[in-house]
This record gives C-alpha cells, sequence and structure tokens, in this order.
C-alpha cells in the first residue's frame, strides 16, 4: 500500500470516528441540560460521574465500533495496515473501502464469525 493510499483510507476512518464522537457529543450536552432540570437532590448529581455517562451513551456496536477504528489507525501508523491479521494475506481493496476498519480478510472474518456463532 503506497502512502497516498493509507493517507486515504486515515482519513476515512478519521472521518467515521468524528461523526461516532460528533453524535456522542450531542447526546451529552442533551442529557446535561435534562440533568441541571431535573436534578433536585445535589448528592445524587455528584454520584453521577459524567464518564460513565458517557461510555453508556455508547451502543456496543458503537464502542466496539471506535475500538476497530482506533486498532486500524495504529495498525495504519505501523504499516500493517490492509494485512489480514490472521493470515496475513491482503485484504481487498473492496472490503477496505466498505469496511475501513477490517483487520481480517473475507474468509478469516466468516471463519471467525462461524466459530463465534
Ligand atoms: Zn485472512
Amino acid at each position: 500500500m503506497n502512502k497516498k493510499e493509507r493517507e486515504y483510507y486515515r482519513k476515512k476512518l478519521l472521518e467515521k470516528k468524528q461523526m461516532i464522537l460528533i453524535r456522542l457529543n450531542g447526546f451529552y450536552t442533551e442529557s446535561k441540560d435534562i440533568e441541571t432540570d431535573v436534578a433536585q437532590d445535589p448528592v445524587d448529581k455528584a454520584d453521577s460521574s459524567y464518564t460513565k455517562e458517557f461510555l453508556l451513551s455508547l451502543s456496543d456496536a458503537e464502542r466496539e465500533l471506535l475500538l476497530h477504528i482506533d486498532h486500524a489507525l495504529l495498525r495504519l501508523h505501523r504499516d500493517e495496515y490492509g494485512t489480514c491479521q490472521s493470515c496475513q494475506k491482503e485484504i481487498g481493496k473492496k472490503r477496505l473501502e466498505a469496511v475501513p476498519w477490517s483487520s481480517l480478510c473475507i474468509e478469516c472474518q466468516e471463519k471467525a464469525e462461524e466459530e463465534a456463532g
């Protein structure tokens, strides 16, 4: 994979990551407003951790996706991006285009899903 391609996928990954974070940020601001209106007991308010709320506001899928994206960015940095983590073959460009954070080629992914399911 050449530098131009790596840059292209890096941008794609960062855009996706930002989309998730912006959506979460919207939720975060909203829930904070609601809390200011509703919360009456200051002890209750102190108890609720914003970090916890932030993580809870992520769905499992989004949490997982963020992890995948971060891993993909790391692999880009290490020049391992686009290589299957299981069989070391090249992940198809078509697959990277559709799922830029994939770490497995389609064959290994299907095998992993079979084993998990
Ligand atoms: Zn593979």
